[in-house]
Order: C-alpha cells, then sequence, then structure tokens
C-alpha cells in the first residue's frame, strides 16, 4: 500500500534490535484518516469472504481493524492483555510473549462474543515472529471459529512470523513489508495489497 510506505519512509524512526518507530501515526498518535485507508483496503481484500467478525488485540490494532469491521458491516472485538474487573463471563485465554516488550502476558476475550459460527478476520499492527497473531488464532480455534485470514500492516519479513503462521495454512495479508531495518534504513519488500 503507497500511501502506507510513503508514511513509513517520511515518519517512521528505526531504533536498535530491529525495531520500527511509528508512534506518530500508529502506535501512540494515530492518523485517522491513513487508519481508515488501511481499514477499508483490508475490507476490499477480504469483502467476498464471508467474515463475520474482525479481531485484534489493544492497543495499536483497534484503530485499523475498527475501520476494516466498519466497511465489512460486522462487530470488532479486541482481545484485552490485562483482566478487567467486568469481564466476569468465560473467557478465551492464551499467553502471549511480546517482542517489545520482552513479556509474556494472557490475552482474553469472552467467549460470549466468538463461537463456531463465526469466520474471522484477525488484524493487527506489526507482525514480527508472530506470537501476537498465533495467540489471537488460538483464541478463535478455542471457540470453534473459523479464520479466514490475517491483516497485518506492517510486516517485518526478516522475522520468522509469516513464516509461522503460512505453516498453519493461514492467509496472510501484509501493506507493507519489510525486508530490513540495517543501518536505520527501511528496506520494502512488496506488500501484499
Ligand atoms: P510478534 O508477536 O509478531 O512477535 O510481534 C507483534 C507485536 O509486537 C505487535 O502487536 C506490536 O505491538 C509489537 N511489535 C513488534 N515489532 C514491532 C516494531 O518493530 N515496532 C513496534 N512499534 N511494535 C512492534
Amino acid at each position: 500500500m503507497e500511501e502506507l510506505v510513503q508514511r513509513i519512509k517520511e515518519d517512521g524512526r528505526v531504533l536498535g534490535e530491529g525495531v520500527l518507530k511509528v508512534d506518530s501515526f500508529v502506535t501512540h498518535q494515530v492518523d485517522p484518516n491513513l487508519m481508515e485507508a488501511i481499514g477499508y483496503r483490508f475490507a476490499e481484500v477480504f469483502a467476498k469472504s464471508g467474515i463475520t467478525k474482525v479481531v485484534t488485540i489493544e492497543a495499536s490494532g483497534i484503530a485499523p481493524a475498527l475501520f476494516a469491521a466498519k466497511k465489512l458491516e460486522v462487530p470488532m472485538i479486541f482481545a484485552r492483555k490485562a483482566k478487567s474487573l467486568t469481564m466476569d463471563e468465560e473467557l478465551l485465554t492464551s499467553s502471549v510473549y511480546s517482542f517489545t516488550k520482552q513479556v509474556t502476558s494472557q490475552i482474553s476475550i469472552s467467549r460470549k462474543f466468538l463461537s463456531s459460527e463465526d469466520n474471522v478476520l484477525i488484524i493487527d499492527d506489526f507482525l514480527a515472529n508472530g506470537q501476537a497473531a498465533k495467540g489471537l488464532v488460538e483464541l478463535c480455534q478455542q471457540a470453534g471459529a473459523t479464520v479466514d485470514g490475517i491483516g497485518i500492516v506492517i510486516e517485518k519479513s526478516f522475522q520468522d512470523g509469516r513464516d509461522l503462521l503460512e505453516k498453519m495454512d493461514l492467509r496472510v495479508v501484509s501493506l507493507a513489508r519489510i525486508a530490513s531495518l540495517n543501518n536505520g534504513a527501511v528496506e520494502f519488500l512488496e506488500g501484499d495489497a
């Protein structure tokens, strides 16, 4: 997605350890117009898939997932990283090791929001080693739901995430694919959409 690639070139900042900082338009301050364009692109790609729910993880997946869900006219569910006192129902849970925070956390969704009738589009902001996406897939599986595909805003293709998900027979659609972040520079591969 050209608009996204341009924005990364202009405003993305490479940190050490293979981390891309995009806090001025995705992960902290959020650009609503760009998020809308991203969400609508995912909706376009999955328009004929019969998606019934869009599932993401708080916090930075919520903006693109919400716009995709709006366009697909289905609900968006975000997995929570901390258990809320108001979550008194039965929960689907899985543990996820965070690449950026280097801690393992439990993620959860109330069981009542997903069922075996659902065909899910998973969306997340970044794909690195695939642990967040895998955790979301596990939540869907616990509910007996089908995962139709995974939409990623920024994939770091030099890490193992795509490989892991494709080995699970999952369709991965990334709007920007990064080949490397070496020497402070962002090198891109052709994106999927
Ligand atoms: P994974 O689970 O695929 O290893 O990592 C994905 C999660 O880690 C994303 O949800 C995102 O929050 C975070 N993440 C991974 N790599 C980066 C990065 O380079 N920059 C930022 N800002 N977040 C990242």
